[in-house]
């Protein structure tokens, strides 16, 4: 299993408990599998996302990836994992301004010291050319669209070949067209094998995964076969 989460409950300091944003989520995820994330706003998608990606610690319950339980593991082995098997696309992007786009998708290979498979640089050209950036990666990422901007997102979350790809509405802040695009990139990608888990309220994203999970009020509503 890639992912098991049991019993997981969060409430984030301050809410009233009684208002928990997860409670009792219990979910297994395969590999290879391409998972929709669905729900209204505030039903605890990004909660879930941050909680499996290891970018949250409080929680209650148990979250295992790849066997491994990330309450077991320290902040540096939390974040070896999280550099090498993991990509987070997030809904605003978070590129750096004052880096060219090469450099942004260059980034997760700085924090990366052993077992490097080729040069970044190499590596960061070629995740562009993925995304149909090639032609922009001297830019910055001020002057390009919403969609160009999801492309550098992605292309910089799959530098590292992560098994597994966490993606927060990714498609939320573009027009169809440029959605469908970012589709066909995630659509590739778990092709060639990547788990991936995708919050998002796009009909046409649910769909095209071969699985959909409902969030509402922090807990599991469905989850066809
Ligand atoms: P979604 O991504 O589905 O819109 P979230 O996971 O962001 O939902 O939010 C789930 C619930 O947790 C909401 O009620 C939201 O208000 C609350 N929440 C989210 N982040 C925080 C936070 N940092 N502090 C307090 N409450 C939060
Ligand atoms: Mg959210």
């Amino acid at each position: 299993m890639m992912i098991r989460v049991e019993s997981l409950t969060k409430v984030y300091p301050g809410a009233t408990s009684e208002a928990p944003a997860l409670r009792d989520v219990s979910l297994d995820v395969g590999a290879g599998e391409f998972v929709a994330v669905m729900g209204h706003s505030g039903s605890g998608k990004t909660t879930m996302l941050n909680i499996i990606g290891g970018l949250d610690r409080d929680y209650g319950g148990h979250v295992t990836l790849e066997g491994v339980d990330l309450a077991s593991m320290g902040d540096r082995e939390l974040s070896t994992l999280r550099n090498r098997t993991i990509g987070f696309v997030f809904q605003a992007f978070h590129l750096l301004p004052n880096l060219t786009v090469l450099e942004n998708v260059m980034l997760p290979a700085c924090f990366r010291t052993v077992d490097q498979d080729g040069a970044a640089d190499d590596r960061a050209r070629k995740a562009l050319e993925r995304v149909g950036l090639q032609h922009k990666i001297e830019v910055r990422p001020t002057h390009l669209s919403a969609g160009e901007r999801q492309r550098v997102a992605i292309a910089r979350a799959v530098l590292n070949r992560p098994d597994l790809l966490l993606c927060d509405e990714p498609t939320g802040n573009l027009d169809s067209a440029t959605g469908d695009r970012v589709l066909d990139i995630f659509l590739e990608l778990n092709r060639e094998g990547t788990t991936l888990m995708v919050a998002t309220h796009s009909e046409r994203v649910a769909k095209a995964a071969g699985r959909q999970v409902t969030l509402s009020r922090g807990r599991v509503m469905e989850d066809p076969p």
